[in-house]
């Protein structure tokens, strides 16, 4: 046996072995000691032959999921290795053989997975600078390729499907991408596979003949090159892990990247999007407050459009108009609803039915689930909506599959797939006949039972069962002499015998006879309904996902219904309008709705850049976060927390906020601040929606402020960048900027000083906070008094208008600067017309540095003047 072990162990080295013996996975030598550290169960050891015993320890086969699942949630691969003939009739060692092997992005264990999420694998090929990406769940389906060109592009797509693992070609390892990082920060596993997988012409051949196709042209990725070979190797990988019927991958969807918008992994988690910053939890996030869906299909869905949100305009209107005619018609809406939850995870179903691995019960939940859809269907077709007829027109009731089930499975069947009671009476007429056999035959036993009783007079006398001997008459001792001679004795126990008699056995073999025949009956009818089955998947992954859109629709129409939120207006021309705009989610912590709901406008003109100033708690953050997660809703299809809003499609919205939360990684927070600056500055367009908050924080205020500075100029200014933004600073200096450039605009949020106290009213208004209240903020949150008084009387002695005054005499660089309040010192643009028409003479500069004095100047004066000077040479 344990040479049959280290055979198979040779061909799965990358894998902890789970080796069936018996009741038992029994691991042994290094998987051993890995699983037993990893599950916490008991090492022993097992004398196999070598010097020293193996190290060895085992889980039960009936409890194998749970351990399985806790294996690979860790990131192992494990290959599961059955026995694949009767030991009863095995000649010398049982035959076993790796039947599947589990892997993080395969794992198909419903019971121990969130079933709301989807569980992605990832495989991404580089090659000459393109990267081929494709993705798959196996336990619903979905199958997906796209290609692009940018590193950036690729982790866009890695954070927004957040795959468990990614498979790769080995020059994606070479292509210096942060592999490492990605493994630490996303708990992914990641491995190269071997250069087979990759294998053009191997990764053709196993698309064409999974899809059954004669050419890729007839899948849609003739014009892929890398991308063929990212979803042939993920292909061929889960054909190599699964070893079974991958049929419910039905189809292989092209995207391209472009078509959603992008969220890079900090805004995601920033915004809130599907969990918390902190608690890494549901509750809170944006997620939270629209998923009301009544399927494990629609939470799915519904997920991946918040990750996804859309760009196209027509596509966004008419998930909106679908919203609308659901939110309308509420009694329609809430029926349908009803019916949904009756309907179970039908994509998975799917899978199960596909992988062999679905049980009776599965199907009779199938079942029920078919009965709900004929109703789902007669009110869709009274909707008028594009999107909704679309759904209506995509749902089979699926009548057929809903009956077969129907007529051939038995109401509460047990999960045991193999131990009869699984079909209805009269579905079949050899069944019906066994079972008769069976039944009659215990009535048989009994009537044999009490004629044994009469003849010999032994009251008590009683026919049994066990595995070993079948049927026996059994009598306790103090009747033992009445035994006649006929019965031949097969057993003693302490206090009673046990016979056999002719007859009994000949009864015996009839009743299990039939047994055996019935359960073995029943298992082929079984299999034959459930294959029936599998040949319709297209028809029920179709349905399945329609029903899943329609679940997401009517739960943002019953989100829109219940939080009062309206219908955004689309626009193209990239102004942003919202009237008493909210924040979806903080709305809902506050309780006896006292949020102060607040306007924002921003467009491609005058209103470009919002600075917003305000003291700390004075929701600041709030604000930006409620105008980019309204931006967000509305490009799902969702309707929206305002009384108004007219949105102008973004094509990325990137946050940067609060600098202290990833000290993980290991770099600075200034320099993990500055990366994702850095981040922004390059990747943001003119159509991008920005939410900076506290820029330059992490660094002395003069560089910090400088920095702060230079990044208005740049993404005001419509030829480097011209970006819609909030920013939030605590740099009063900056509300200098609204004076020198006509796109930026000042905003604060009121307070109300009362005393020496503040009330925060939580308004944002025009114009620009003149104090930061950061000693009132203290008290408030409860720094002792002494600490405050002394805080004060600091203050007052280094009061800041040294800074202020200079900031405000700063020039601003390559801006169409306002005429009104132009700066007094010339600014540079000036600086360059003026030095093509006049000649500056060098003995002027030469007077200017004459007449400094340079003891009075700081090292920013000093900087300034030296290049304003530079420039007038
Ligand atoms: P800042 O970014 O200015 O420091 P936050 O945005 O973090 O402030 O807001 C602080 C707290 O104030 C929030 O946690 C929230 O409870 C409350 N808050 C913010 N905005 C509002 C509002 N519009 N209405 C009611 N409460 C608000």
């Amino acid at each position: 046996m344990m040479q049959q072990y280290m055979e198979t162990k040779k061909e799965y080295k990358d894998c902890i072995l789970f080796y069936r013996l018996g009741d038992f996975y029994e691991m042994f030598f290094d998987d051993a000691l890995t699983a037993s550290k990893e599950l916490e169960i008991t090492l022993t050891g097992k004398n196999c032959g070598l010097e020293e015993r193996a190290p060895m320890c085992g889980v039960p086969y009936h409890a194998v999921d749970s351990y399985l699942s806790r294996l690979v949630e860790k990131g192992y691969k494990v290959a599961i290795c059955e026995q694949v003939e009767d030991p009863k009739q095995a000649k010398g060692i049982v035959k076993r053989e790796v039947i599947r092997i589990v892997t993080p992005g395969t794992n198909i264990d419903s019971m121990t997975r969130d079933e709301t999420k989807n569980n992605y694998i990832m495989s991404i090929v580089y090659d000459a600078g393109r990267y081929g990406i494709s993705i798959a769940d196996v336990s619903t389906g979905d199958y997906f390729v796209t290609e692009t060109d940018s590193e950036s592009k690729l982790f866009d797509e890695i954070y927004k499907f957040s795959p468990s693992e990614i498979i790769c070609n080995e020059a994606l390892y070479v292509s210096g991408i942060q592999l490492e990082d990605l493994k630490n920060r996303m708990h992914v596993a990641i491995s190269s596979l071997d250069a087979w997988y990759f294998d053009e012409e191997l990764c053709k051949k196993a698309l064409k003949e999974h899809f059954q196709v004669a050419s890729l042209e007839s899948l849609g990725i003739a014009d892929y090159d890398c991308g063929v070979t990212a979803s042939g190797a993920l292909l061929q990988y889960l054909i190599e892990t699964q070893k079974t019927s991958l049929a419910h991958l039905t189809k292989l969807t092209t995207y391209s990247t472009g078509k959603y918008m992008v969220l890079d992994s900090f805004t995601r988690r920033n915004l809130e999007l599907c969990e918390t910053l902190r608690e890494k939890q549901k509750r809170g996030s944006l997620l939270w407050v629209l998923d009301k869906t009544k399927t494990a299909m629609g939470a799915r869905l519904l997920r991946k459009y918040v990750e996804q949100p859309l760009i196209d305009k027509e596509e966004i209107t008419k998930r909106l108009d679908a919203v609308e005619e659901l939110l309308k018609e509420a009694i329609s809406r809430e029926e349908i609803r009803e019916y949904l939850s009756s309907v179970y995870d039908l994509e998975r179903l799917v899978g199960r039915i596909s992988y062999q691995s679905a049980n009776p019960r599965d199907l009779t939940a199938f079942k029920a689930s078919l009965s709900m859809l004929p109703h789902i269907r007669t009110i869709l077709g009274d909707m008028k909506s594009p999107l909704l007829q679309k759904l209506y027109d995509d749902i089979d009731p699926l009548e057929d599959l809903c009956s077969l089930v129907e007529n051939a499975i038995i109401d509460d069947p047990p999960m045991a797939m193999k131990e009869g009671g699984i079909i209805r009476d009269g579905y079949h007429e050899e069944v019906d006949r066994l079972r008769k056999a069976k039944t009659d035959g215990k009535t048989w036993l009994a009537e044999l039972e009490q004629k044994e009783r009469e003849k010999t007079g032994i009251k008590n006398l009683r026919i049994k069962y066990n595995k070993v001997f079948g049927y026996y008459l059994e009598v306790t001792n103090s009747f033992k002499n009445m035994v006649p001679d006929y019965y031949t004795r097969k057993q003693t126990l302490t206090n009673a015998e046990r016979y056999i008699i002719p007859e009994l056995k000949e009864l015996e073999d009839l009743i299990l006879g039939a047994e055996d025949k019935l359960y073995a009956l029943e298992y082929e009818l079984y299999c034959d309904v459930r294959n029936r089955i599998a040949d319709e998947i297209v028809r029920i992954q179709t349905t399945a996902r329609a029903v899943a859109a329609v679940d997401a629709f009517a739960s943002l129409a019953l989100v829109a219904e219940r939080n009062h939120y309206v219908r955004p207006k689309i626009n193209e021309k990239g102004t942003i309008d919202i009237k008493d705009g909210r924040h979806p989610v903080v709305e809902k912590m506050i309780p006896n709705h006292m949020f102060i709901a607040n306007d924002t406008y921003l467009d491609d003109k005058k209103n470009r850049v919002a600075i917003i100033t305000g003291p700390n708690m004075a929701g600041k953050s709030t604000y930006m976060r409620q105008t980019a997660l309204i931006v967000l809703m509305a490009q799902i299809g969702s309707f929206v927390p305002a009384s108004q809003a007219n949105i102008g499609l973004v094509d990325r919205i990137f946050t940067r906020v609060g600098a202290s939360d990833d000290l993980a990684s290991g770099q600075s927070t200034f320099m993990v601040e500055m990366t994702e600056v850095a981040n922004i500055l390059r990747n943001a367009t003119s159509k991008s929606l920005l939410i900076l908050d506290e820029i330059g924080r992490g660094t002395s205020t003069f560089d910090g402020l400088s920095i702060a500075w230079a990044v208005v100029e740049h993404i005001s200014n419509a030829r480097l960048l011209g970006a819609k933004t909030l920013f939030a600073t605590h740099y009063h200096e900056l509300t200098e900027l609204e004076g020198k450039i006509d796109s930026v605009n000042n905003y604060c949020i009121a307070v109300k000083e009362k005393g020496d106290d503040i009330v925060f009213l939580r308004k944002i208004v025009k114009g620009g906070a003149d104090r930061s209240y950061g000693i009132q903020v203290a008290k408030l949150a409860g720094v002792p008094e002494t600490v405050i008084t002394r805080a004060k009387e600091i203050s007052e002695e280094l009061s800041d208008a040294d800074i202020t005054t200079r900031v405000r005499e700063m020039s601003v660089q390559g801006q169409e600067t306002k005429a009104k309040e132009k700066p007094k010192k010339m600014d540079v643009v000036d600086m360059a017309q003026m030095s093509l028409f006049d000649t500056v003479s060098d003995n002027d500069v030469i007077e200017e540095i004459k007449g400094m004095d340079i003891s009075r100047m700081t090292p920013m004066d000093a900087m300034n003047t030296l290049y304003q000077l530079q420039n007038k040479l």
